[in-house]
């Protein structure tokens, strides 16, 4: 679904994407860990080209990434985004949030729409939040606000760059909890997070970057339990 062949990009002098070569299969899960500053934001900005890249190639769906445009927009369609902010428009509803986007760009109706979105709103656990605005809303209610309005698109993969890391604790679970619902309802995820427990539980592989590049790349078993980098054993060392 998420296919990137040599990737490269720099910021200036800095090499912060090292000929990246990975895939996300539809169905699969794949978490990217990697200490501050691997690249990991910038893999996934530059998977719905919020990024441009220097050289190599992403597909996604089977399709080049497309440079701009009407392609472009529709291509962002296809992959919904969850951010670490919420990033929800402060002057709309919950629903009129989670509805624009349909109306707006998949052109469907009013009705459909508030439909399509109640029902988002249900599954996250928030159909009671619809007519509140963002900021009456506790962090993990808008970050599960922000699962809905990306969900509400219909996209084909979602990525999530650390969308829990700006929540108070005791609302972390509760993103995680509706992220794993989404994987074992087969939604195909890119998912950077520091959470190793979902990483564990919900993901069908590990990707591991350092220093811009993709250091390992196995099932969340082998990677924890034996990470075959020193890289990786530092990391872990750190962070378990
Ligand atoms: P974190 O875990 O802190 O979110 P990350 O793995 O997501 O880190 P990136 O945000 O992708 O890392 O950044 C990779 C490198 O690129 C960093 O050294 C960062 O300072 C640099 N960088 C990111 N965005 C820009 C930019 N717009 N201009 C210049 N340098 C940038
Ligand atoms: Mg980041």
């Amino acid at each position: 679904m998420i296919k990137a062949a040599a990737v490269n990009k720099h910021f200036g002098d800095l090499h912060v994407l090292r000929d990246i070569d990975f895939e996300v299969p539809r169905g699969q899960v794949v978490v990217v860990l990697g200490p501050s500053g691997s690249g990991k934001s910038t893999l996934c900005r530059a998977i719905n080209r919020l990024e441009p890249i220097d050289s190599g190639e992403i597909h996604i769906d089977g399709k080049p990434l497309p440079a701009e445009g009407k392609a472009l927009a529709a291509l962002r369609a296809d992959v919904g985004m969850v951010f670490q902010q919420f990033n929800l428009f402060a002057h709309k509803t919950i629903l009129e949030n989670v509805t624009l986007g349909p109306m707006k760009v998949r052109k469907v109706g009013a009705e459909e729409a508030r439909k399509t979105a109640m029902d988002l709103l249900d599954r996250v656990g928030i159909a009671n939040q619809a007519q509140k605005y963002p900021a009456q809303l506790s962090g993990g209610q808008q970050q599960r606000a922000a699962i809905a309005r990306a969900l509400a698109m219909r996209p084909k993969v979602m990525l999530f760059d650390e969308p829990t890391s700006a929540l108070d604790p005791e609302m972390v679970q509760e993103v995680l909890d509706t992220m794993t619902e989404l994987a074992e309802d087969g939604m195909t995820m890119l998912v950077v997070t520091h959470e190793m427990g979902f990483a564990r539980r919900a993901a069908h592989r590990v990707v591991f970057m350092s220093d811009g590049e993709i250091v390992e790349d196995s099932t969340p078993d082998s990677f924890f339990t034996a990470p075959r980098s020193e890289r990786a054993k530092d990391f872990l060392g750190k962070i378990l």
